[in-house]
This record gives structure tokens, sequence and C-alpha cells, in this order.
């Protein structure tokens, strides 16, 4: 089976977020370097509102570099400097004036290894952004918005009995599912996730590819994601990254899923896809 033969998930009614507002993501030339090193050279993509949009492509040529650039995550985890522009709806996340914590706010992040507060309960972690990003609930609100969020990441028949416990007592997959439930919280409009999966056995993985599907009308996502089957399950775009000996990062093709998968214009494309490098 090939993955351009496996079948899509059928598109499943979602819980309609109160005011769920998934915005236009738009990476405009964007080049990157760690002191000399450069990793990104003018990258150009344009992640649209109620798309999944996978990025794929060998280790090192730069993918994880450019999720964290589109939320400005590098500027809290090292050295990249950066040229481009990243637009939400249009609007420079990059501009003078506009601060980190309102781009961080809307357009979370889901990274490779579950990372919910261990020793915080359920509920709590499920809130733990709120203060954060500004957002007053009162103890009605919260418990909404707590069972809205789990529900929206799969999780909350697993848990709604166990609230109080500690996040850290859950499955590796539920641990996942948490997360991202502690994302949507702080209604974002763009839902970046770093190889999710990777950390997660098939059925974990199997649940969270089906919650990706179920958000997608309410959050843009954008996924990065080593497993082909996966992308060619969730996303309805691709953008195949790659750095060749001694060059930094970039596109080299990116296009509907289907095409990319089926008739591919560039053969390196088609030796990745197919799974020859
Ligand atoms: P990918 O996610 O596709 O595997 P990365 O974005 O992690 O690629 O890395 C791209 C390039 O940037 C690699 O050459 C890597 O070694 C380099 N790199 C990543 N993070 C750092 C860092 N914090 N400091 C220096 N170099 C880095
Ligand atoms: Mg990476």
């Amino acid at each position: 089976e090939t993955p351009a033969e496996t079948v899509r998930l059928p598109k499943v009614a979602s819980v309609q977020a109160a005011g769920s507002n998934p915005a236009t993501l738009e990476a405009d030339s964007i080049s990157a370097w760690f002191g000399d090193h450069k990793v990104l050279e003018q990258v150009s993509l344009t992640m649209p509102a109620r798309k999944v949009t996978a990025l794929i492509g060998p280790s090192g040529c730069g993918k994880s570099t450019f999720l964290r650039i589109l939320n400005r995550m590098h500027e809290l985890v090292g050295s990249a400097s950066l040229a481009g522009r990243v637009l939400l709806d249009g609007d420079d996340i990059y501009d003078r004036g506009r601060r980190i914590t309102h781009a961080r706010r809307q357009i979370g992040m889901v990274f490779q290894k579950p990372n919910p507060f261990p020793a915080m309960s359920i509920y709590d972690n499920v809130t733990s952004g709120l203060k954060l990003g500004g957002i007053k609930a009162g103890r009605d609100g919260k418990d909404a918005l707590v069972e809205e969020c789990l529900t929206k990441a799969g999780l909350w028949k697993e848990v709604r009995d166990r609230l109080r416990q500690p996040g850290g007592a859950l499955s590796g997959g539920q641990q996942q599912r948490l997360c991202i439930a502690r994302s949507l919280a702080v209604r974002p409009r763009v839902l970046l996730m770093d190889e999710p999966c990777s950390a997660l056995d098939p059925t974990s993985t199997r649940r969270i590819e089906e919650t990706i599907h179920e958000l997608s009308e309410e959050v843009t996502i954008v996924i990065v994601t080593h497993n082909m089957q996966q992308a060619a399950r969730v996303s309805d775009q691709c953008a195949f990254f790659l750095a060749e000996q001694g060059t930094p990062g970039g596109i080299v093709e990116h296009g509907p899923t289907t095409t990319m998968f089926d008739s591919p214009q560039d053969p390196r494309t088609s030796d990745y896809v197919n799974g020859r490098f």
C-alpha cells in the first residue's frame, strides 16, 4: 500500500467553538541563521485557514526551525536570526510594536514529547495558559472551557471523573491530547504541531490524527511529520523541505497532498514520499 492509496478519514462534524476564527498564516521569504550557519533560504508558504498543512522532509532540513519562527518561539529557545515576514491574516507578527505574547497566544504549539505539567491536575493543566494569555474566566466559565477543550482533544470521556488527578498520571497518548486541550484553551487561530505522534504508539497516533481532522474547521493546523502515511491521511496540502549537502533548507515543492503523492513535479519529492531516501 502506498501512502497515496491510504484512505482519508471521513470528516466528522466538529464541536463548533464559540467564536472560533481560524486564520491564514503566510510565511514570506523566511531565511534563518544560527550564527553564521544559514539553515533556511527564502521559504515562502501560505497555510490557509481551515486546511491542514503538513511539512515533510528529512531530518535537519529546518522544519522545526521554520515552525518555531511561525510563532516567534525561536526567540525563546536560541540564537536564530531571521529575515522575512510572517503574516497572520495579513498582519505581520514581527512588526515593531507587536508583542511576542500576541503572536504566541494566537498561534499555539504542540511538541513531539508530550509536556503537560506532571504534578498539576488535568483540570489545571487545561486552564494553565489562560492567565498568560490574558483571559479571565470565572469558575463556571472554566468548567465549561475544560469540558469543551478536553472534548475537542478527544479526551473528555476518559478523564471526566478524574480531573483532579495529576497530568503526569495519564498515558503518553492521553498526555499529548491533554497538551492539545491546553493549547486550545486560549482559543488559538493556528496550531503548530512538531511531530506530535513520534513518541506515541499506533493507537494513540490514530486518536491524535482523528483529533487533528476534527479540529481543522476551527483552527488552522500545521504539522511536521516523518510519517508519510500520516501526511497523506491528515493533510490537505504538503510542503517538502530539503537541505541538500551544504545548502540551507528550502521548499522543493508544495501543493495539494494528492498531487504531492500521486504526481509530484520534482523527482526528489517522488523519491522522498515513496521512501527512497
Ligand atoms: P528538522 O526539524 O527538519 O530536523 P531543524 O530545524 O531542527 O531541522 O534544524 C535545521 C538545522 O539547524 C540543522 O542543521 C540543525 O543542526 C540546526 N539547528 C537547529 N537548532 C539549532 C540551535 N539551537 N543552534 C544551532 N543550530 C541549530
Ligand atoms: Mg525537527
